[in-house]
């Protein structure tokens, strides 16, 4: 019981007591009731401050804004605007291109070139679809100029940003388009033709790689490939991983 409360209880009692036993009020010594002592408003803290410290969960639109805003490296002289993603959360499929063509960085958006038309194609031939279960993102945010690889000093600076997508998507898997974008997840140097075929764990998440559909726009020999690919993609989306 409150000390408050055990004092005024106190009081009443011995009232009672008083007038049943003796028809007065006597003269008693005060009880003494121990309250605690307050809260110190500056005393020492019972851990790091970041225990104290309120909880702002991660957003992806928090991510978006801050790609938006961005200007940590060269190409963000040049944009137009970043291209952070589009989609559906929490999808079976996460796509990773290598960064933003002419078209994506005129519009802000993901493959939306004659290159995002194939990719549309490519996905609808498996069920899939940016609207419905894929989101569509790319390892630099910003278009290189003249459409040039990014450099590797763009790629590790902009990482983070699609580190910071992927842990909120929480994809089932993700599909790697070209060298770029593979050896930037996988972390090597090999090639799409020695990569492609089965898939790689990526940090616990299932990656697979195929080739990037500007190349098969100026190689019609990689369309076959690639179809293989998408076939062993909606197998695993279907059935698990093969055993
Ligand atoms: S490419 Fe990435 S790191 Fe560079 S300015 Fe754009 S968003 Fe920032």
């Amino acid at each position: 019981m409150d000390p408050t409360d055990r004092a005024e209880l106190h009081d009443r009692l011995t009232l009672l007591s008083d007038w049943l036993s003796l028809g007065s009020r006597q003269e008693r010594p005060e009880p003494v009731f121990e309250m605690p002592d307050p809260p110190r408003e500056d005393g020492p803290r019972a851990g790091p401050e970041w225990l104290d410290a309120p909880f702002t969960p991660e957003t992806l639109s928090k991510v978006e804004t801050d790609v938006l805003r961005c200007a940590k490296c060269r190409l963000a002289l040049n944009r137009k605007y970043a291209v952070f993603g589009e989609g559906v959360l929490n999808p079976p499929v996460l796509v990773v291109g290598e960064g933003p063509g002419e078209e994506e960085d005129k519009q802000g958006k993901p493959f939306v070139g004659p290159a995002g038309r194939l990719l549309d194609k490519m996905l609808a031939a498996v069920d899939l679809d940016r609207t419905r279960n894929c989101y569509i993102a790319n390892i630099v945010k910003c278009r290189p100029p003249m459409n040039r690889d990014p450099a590797p000093d763009e790629r590790e600076t902009c990482m983070p940003y699609l580190e910071r997508q992927i842990r909120f998507l929480r994809p089932k898997v993700i599909l790697a388009l070209g060298r770029t974008a593979a050896q930037t997840l996988l972390k090597t140097e090999r090639g799409v033709a020695a990569l492609r075929g089965s898939f790689h764990d990526r940090k616990g998440v299932p990656l697979l790689v195929t080739y990037h559909p500007s190349a098969i726009l100026r190689d019609e020999a990689l369309k076959r490939p690639a179809w293989e690919d998408l076939k062993k993609l909606r197998a695993f989306l279907d059935d698990g991983p093969a055993t």
